[in-house]
Parts: structure tokens; sequence; C-alpha cells
């Protein structure tokens, strides 16, 4: 006997219904062929953040995989990694005939666009039920059966996977559903906050909005962590890789960007040309940051020694950023469902049995490179073989 709801103009039974239609999902949909399974997707198609991903070819995963590019409880997430890491997921894909390319030293993309990862995976699970334009708003539990209350329907399950992702992006279906389930059956959450964003400034940095469009390679240091590579001066503040990565470990006070990492001083003082035209960032930057400091745009040579020394805190500028660009730019969230309380194993819940998390809902965050969708994968992997075999 089952439960039906009768306010619910349908009613169907599955074994097991996953939550969200992401990266997360499909993966455990495809590898549950055997298994009666239902994804519910809010949007009228799944993917949504695999299509925007990696600037539409979507980095997929990173040869340099490891624990230490999450910020997470690096027991929790390093069984999953180790089961199917990123050359597991590499010849998953190139035996369904996917071939990323790597990019930017050690990224992996795909190869001309998105879609490639998005359709195979599709393909993959196309042998389970898909419900799309239909939101999940609430789950319950009977005894053994859990009830999966959506805008249009109750289902019942043996068993409920919760791949319902973080809060960024709400445009792309983004919601706090994972949250608010995981609360109801006693779960922790650890505070969610926007990571992989901008940093917005305070009036001190006002200047750097006047430099939109500009970009420097530089090293920033937060929170004991150290983050290279670009940094983008933007119209709200600033944005790149390298600001990126840093949002990830801050969460409030001050930053240190070194400007000018590796620059030798050496012989400036004895160069004949400009400061604007010595350094190497783009003139218009240095020029700005010169008006700051309150110096000159004169030739090396005539610089004094305290001068050099003022020019010398461009390798650590120091300031307070007022903020981020918020969950609406930001490619992901930190924080989430406490994995101090889900099985590092299997992705079940310690509390409630038959639940369980994958992807980004849990309190897993990786930094920019691949390491969000590896997660995604790896996670999701751990739970399928588990529940593969129930
Ligand atoms: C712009 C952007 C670029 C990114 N680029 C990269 C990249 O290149 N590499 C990388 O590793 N990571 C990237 N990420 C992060 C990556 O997309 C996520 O970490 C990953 O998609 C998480 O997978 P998931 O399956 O856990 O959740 P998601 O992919 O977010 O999927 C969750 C799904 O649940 C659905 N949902 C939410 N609430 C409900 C509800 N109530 N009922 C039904 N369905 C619901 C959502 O619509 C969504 O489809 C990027 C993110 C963004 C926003």
């Amino acid at each position: 006997m089952h439960y039906v709801c009768s306010s619910y103009n349908t009613f169907m039974n599955e074994q097991i219904v996953i939550i969200g239609g992401g990266v997360s999902a499909l993966m455990l949909a495809s590898l549950l062929p055997g298994k009666s399974v239902t994804v519910v997707e809010k949007n009228a198609a799944p993917g949504a953040k695999i299509l925007v991903s990696g600037g539409g070819k979507c980095n997929i995963t990173n040869a340099l995989m490891d624990a230490d590019f999450f910020v997470a409880d690096k027991s929790f997430v390093e069984p999953s990694l180790k089961a199917f890491d990123e050359k597991d997921l590499l010849q998953w894909l190139k035996r369904r005939g996917l071939e990323p390319v790597i990019r930017k030293g050690s990224q992996y993309f795909c190869k001309e666009s998105s879609r490639e990862l998005l359709s195979l995976l599709q393909k993959e699970s196309r042998k389970q039920h898909f419900l799309y334009n239909e939101t999940v708003l609430s789950v319950s539990k009977r005894e053994t059966h859990f009830y999966v209350k959506t805008d249009k329907r109750m289902l019942t399950a043996d068993a409920v996977v919760v791949a319902s992702g973080g809060l960024s992006f709400p445009r792309l279906g983004a919601s706090g559903i994972g949250y608010e389930i995981a609360e109801k059956f006693g779960h922790s959450i650890v505070r969610t906050a926007p990571a992989l964003v901008g940093f917005t400034v305070q009036k001190e940095q006002f200047f750097f909005k006047e430099l939109s469009g500009a970009s420097a390679d530089v090293l920033i240091k937060v929170n004991g962590q150290r983050c290279r590579g670009s940094l983008l001066f933007a119209h709200k503040g600033i944005s790149g890789p390298a600001v990126l990565d840093a949002s990830l470990y801050w969460e409030r006070g001050k930053i240190e960007i070194d400007f000018l990492p590796g620059f030798s001083w050496k012989n400036v003082c004895k160069s004949p040309k400009q400061l604007s035209s010595l350094l190497p960032l783009p003139k218009r930057v240095t020029k700005a940051f010169l008006l700051q400091l309150k110096l000159q745009d004169k030739t090396g040579s005539k610089i004094t020694d305290n001068e050099l020394l003022v020019l010398k805190g461009l390798n650590h500028y120091r300031f307070a950023p007022a903020g981020t660009f918020g969950y609406s730019r930001a490619e992901v969230t930190r924080g989430g469902v406490d994995t101090s309380e889900v099985d590092s194993r299997t992705m079940m819940s310690k509390k409630v049995e038959g639940l369980f998390f994958t992807g980004e809902v849990l309190d897993v965050t990786g930094r920019l490179g691949g390491y969000n969708f590896q997660w995604a994968f790896s996670s999701a992997v751990s739970c399928a073989r588990f529940l593969g075999h129930l």
C-alpha cells in the first residue's frame, strides 16, 4: 500500500528519486541502469550549469587532482576522489566518445562546446525517468518510505538523493531546497557564502573601477592561502581567476595582493625608462597606482630611496574588500550540508537511512579549474556504487 495524497493529480511509485538534474544527478542516473530512477528538475532541461561553465567549453576536471584543492574536510573528500579520480573520469568519458583537451596547463575542457558533455550524460541516462518543469517542495519519511512532494505530485521512494546544488546562479535554477531538506531531517548546515566570485571594493579602492577592462598577473594572499593568476579590474571591483580563487578562502578582513610577483627591482634605479613603461603592468594601471601613492611618473634613475620603498608597496598591497559580487555571479556556494553527518564512502546520511547527498549541496567546494565538476562526478559514483547494490 502506498500513501497517496488526494490533492495531487498524479501518483508515481519509484525506487530512487534524485532531486535536481545537474551534473551530479545525471552521472548518478547514468550509473544506475538496472534501477527505477526518477530525476526531478525544475528547469525545462537538465544541466544548465554544464552549458555555461568554462566559458561554454566546460572545465570538466584537472590533471592536478588532490583534496588540498578543496575547502572541505579532506578525510571526507578523499575516499570519493580516490574511488573515481580524474583519470577514471577521463577514461569513462573516452569510452563513450568524449576526449577532453588540456588547456591552461592542467585543466581539461570539452573540445568544442559544453554540449558534448551534456549530450553524453543525457544519452547515458536516457533510460531513466525525467520530470522537467517540476519543483521539489519538501521531503518526508514515514517508516521506510520517503515522500517527495513536488508542485505537481507526490512521489514515493525507497531512497532519495539530494543533488540540488548550491545557491549560486539562481537564474539557472539554484535553490536552497537541499539545505531545507537536510535541516528538516536534523542535519547541520555549514554557513553558506558565495565563492569563486569577484570582490566589491571600499571607497579607498574605488579607483580600481576606473581601470575596468585592464588585467594583471598577481599573487593574492588570503587566510594563509596563495592564489596566483590573472586579476581583472571590473566596473564593480575586481575579478579574474586569482580573485575568484581568493574568494573561496575569504570571509572578512584584509587580503594582500602582490601586483608585481617575481619582479626584480635590482636595476630599476638605473633605468632611463619612465616608471609606467618600466613596471610590468598595463600603463594605465601603473599610472593609477602612482597617483594613489603620490608618486610621479619619472625615470627609474630619478627615484629616491624613499620613493622606491613606497613603490615596493605594490608587492604587498593590503586592503579589505567590501564584499563579493554575490550569488548571482558566484560560480559556487561555499558551505552546505555538514559532511561529518554523511558517510564518506556512500554519501548516505548518518542520521536518516536512505537519504543521500551528492555534489555541491555538500560542504565541499573546490578551487577554480574543474574541481567542482570532479567532486560532482566522484560523489555521484560513490553513491551509485552503494545504491547499485541495494
Ligand atoms: C557560470 C558558472 C561556471 C562554472 N564553471 C565551472 C567549470 O568550468 N568547472 C567546474 O568544475 N565547475 C564549474 N562551475 C561549478 C559547477 O557548475 C557546479 O559546482 C556543479 O554544477 C555542481 O553540480 P551539482 O550537480 O551538485 O549541482 P547543479 O549542477 O547546480 O544542479 C542542481 C540542479 O538542481 C535543480 N534544482 C534546484 N532546486 C530544485 C528544486 N527545488 N526542484 C527541482 N530541481 C531543483 C537546479 O535547477 C539544477 O539543475 C561553474 C558554475 C557556474 C555558475
